[in-house]
């Protein structure tokens, strides 16, 4: 039997879970998959799955098997609240810094700017 929360909801299943992202995303021209939903104060996507919020894009890594090594889930395309499993990896915070400043150099610096 599936664990149930407070009101008796059934918790969702993680395929459950998958199929409720898919449908409430809209996927942009770049492939980024938007959440609709809630969003954090800081732009990340956000969703109840049991007794708590976790961000949109670090439950779609785990639930879609994102490879790599680190305690954090990153973007490529910097949209944060984009939670294609194509667009995440896994790293640091150090390496996400080192990898937006390379892919900044070439534009205007942003003055430490919130993305
Ligand atoms: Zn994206």
């Amino acid at each position: 039997m599936p664990r149930t929360q407070g009101g008796g909801t059934p918790l969702k299943t993680p395929e459950q879970m998958r199929a409720h992202l898919l449908a409430n995303r809209t996927v942009t021209e770049d492939g980024c998959w938007l959440w609709n939903r809630s969003l954090h104060d800081r732009g990340y996507g956000q969703v109840g799955w049991g007794p708590r919020l976790h961000f949109v894009h670090r439950l779609a890594a785990d639930l879609w098997e994102v490879p790599g090594e680190g305690p954090m889930v990153l973007h490529t395309c910097d949209v944060r609240r984009c939670f294609n499993p194509d667009h995440l990896y896994r790293g640091t915070g150090k390496q996400n810094a080192a990898d937006r400043e390379a892919r900044n150099a070439w534009c205007l610096r942003r003055r430490g700017a919130v993305a």
